[in-house]
């Protein structure tokens, strides 16, 4: 993907490397207007009518239903992901515009009496305009993992998408046209330029963001600067604790295929196998059989279980880390460019790397790429250290056959989701995001629709003064 002096956003597809259609960026003097629409609908009825609000998203999302195989196919073109995927990935968002609904005629709030007689009355009010800035690796339903509860909170949304997924995003948008009234969604294409100008904006009330962490720092730099209200989901550094007690097989195998998410380019994917050393052998000659099984190849063949990473810049990125994974810790399997199929999108064989301390950048940073480590633990404190040993906390998975450890355990690791005897899952019911470096805030669940509401105490004083009691 590049951005031409013509501002043109420029995608290419990852899987063939070929260039698809240019997309005009937003030029930034006509962003103004588009917080101006945003402004608008919020001083209209959409605000204050929850039932308005729940008619809007099941309307949006019987049309998202109806265009699904035109979306899935859009996000494998500009993506690379694998179908499965893609499928899943608009089942999700479909899952969580439903959801919303129904919670966009919750009354929450609270009302009692104070002990000077007074009454409370408690009331959250939707924030105002928010802008939703998203990244390219799940783009649908990232975007309305965030923007559905907000929209059932009554906020008024401006969506600026990664550049890569212009198109797909733009699709969505387009079926929520019919749904949802003028200036309640709108769009702006562009990068950071157009992200950080939206985000000075005076009228947008608070910002949304999922990508990385280093964006994530820009932007909360620039939020605080006017008090807007962050919501950041950010990088992760997913381990899986496998203790020997675990179904060992089923846990490496399941936590193989995390790893390989998306070719590992998913906030969520398992970076990091944890061992405890009774178990690490077999576990290891498991892990290297179930990679050296995946099938990599051309995403939109439904057999294929690994497509091609985003850009041949993150490639090089991600193949740096084998490097250093050659010089200072051991690859077992993969880590190689490869061309399945003839194709020519950037392509890496997943890749297993054994003997890594704790300290290197490999356990440390966000490759965001086909890479597992392996480490090994002796006892439960070792692991739940290991488990902490990085900046980021967004999710973790424990196996064990104990009860009790798994909740002690559980309990002890630092991370927004964590996960008994399996890996992966998220709940458009449940509260998700990060402790450290991995966010801000929580989306999802009630708790994703207050995140878009202030609260307000409204008092009234006592109409005679209280008796003593
Ligand atoms: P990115 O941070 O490069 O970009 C994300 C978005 O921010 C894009 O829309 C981009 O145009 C915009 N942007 C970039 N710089 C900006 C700036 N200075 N000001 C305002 N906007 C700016 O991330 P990416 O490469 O698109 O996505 C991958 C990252 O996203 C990974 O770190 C991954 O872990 C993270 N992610 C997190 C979650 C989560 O839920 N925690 C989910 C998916 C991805």
């Amino acid at each position: 993907m590049s951005i031409t002096s013509q501002a043109e956003i420029v995608p290419v597809d990852p899987t063939s490397a070929v260039p698809l259609s240019p997309i005009p960026e937003t030029p930034l003097e006509e962003l103004g207007q588009l917080v101006a629409a945003s402004r608008a609908a919020f001083a209209g009825e959409w605000p204050r009518n929850g039932r308005l609000r729940a008619s809007a998203l099941l309307t949006w999302a019987d049309a998202v239903e109806r265009d699904a195989p035109a979306l899935v196919e859009q996000l494998i073109r500009e993506t690379g992901k694998i179908r499965r995927e893609a499928e899943a990935e608009v089942r999700g968002a479909l899952d969580s515009l439903r959801y919303n609904a129904g919670l966009a005629r919750y009354v929450g709030g609270r009302a009692g009496h104070l002990p000077d007689g007074s009454i409370a009355h408690l009331q959250r009010e939707p924030i105002g305009p928010t802008l939703f800035i998203t990244p390219w690796n799940w783009p649908v339903l990232l975007l309305l993992r965030d923007l559905a509860p907000a929209l059932a909170a009554g906020v008024t949304a401006v969506v600026k998408p990664a550049p890569q997924t212009s198109a797909v995003t733009a699709r969505l948008l387009e079926l929520a046209q019919d749904a949802v009234p003028e200036g309640v969604l709108t769009l702006a294409f562009g990068g950071a330029t157009a992200g950080q100008r939206l985000l000075q904006h005076p009228e947008i009330a608070g910002v949304a963001f999922t990508g990385s962490s280093a964006t994530g720092r820009a932007i909360a730099q620039t939020a605080a600067g006017a008090f807007k209200r962050t919501l950041l989901e950010l990088g992760g550094k997913g381990a899986s604790v496998v203790f020997a007690d675990a179904d060992v097989e089923t846990a490496v195998r399941a936590s193989v295929r995390a790893a390989m998410t998306t070719s590992g380019q998913m906030c969520m994917a398992c970076t990091r196998l944890l061992l405890e050393k009774r178990a690490a052998r077999r576990a290891r000659e498991v892990a290297v059989e179930t990679l050296r099984s995946l099938r990599i190849g051309d995403p939109r063949d439904p057999e294929t279980d690994l497509g091609p990473l985003i850009s041949e810049s993150h490639r090089a990125r991600v193949l740096e880390y084998v490097g250093l994974a050659r010089q200072d810790a051991r690859v077992l399997t993969g880590g190689t460019p490869v061309a399945p199929d003839g194709l020519a999108g950037w392509f890496l064989s997943p890749c297993l790397v054994g003997d890594v301390a704790p300290s290197s950048p490999l356990v440390q940073d966000e490759i965001f790429g086909p890479v597992l480590t392996l480490e090994e633990f002796s006892d439960e404190g070792a692991a739940i250290r290991l488990a902490n040993a990085t900046p980021y906390g967004l999710a973790t998975a424990v196996w064990t056959q104990e009860p009790q450890r798994a909740w002690r355990v559980a309990e002890n690791i630092r991370a927004g989701t964590i996960w008994v005897n399996g890996h992966g899952g998220s709940f458009a019911e449940m509260p998700s995001g990060g402790y450290g470096e991995s966010g801000v805030g929580r989306t999802r669940g009630i708790e994703g629709v207050e995140q878009f509401t202030e609260l307000k105490h409204i008092n009234w004083a006592p109409s005679r003064p209280m008796q003593p009691v």
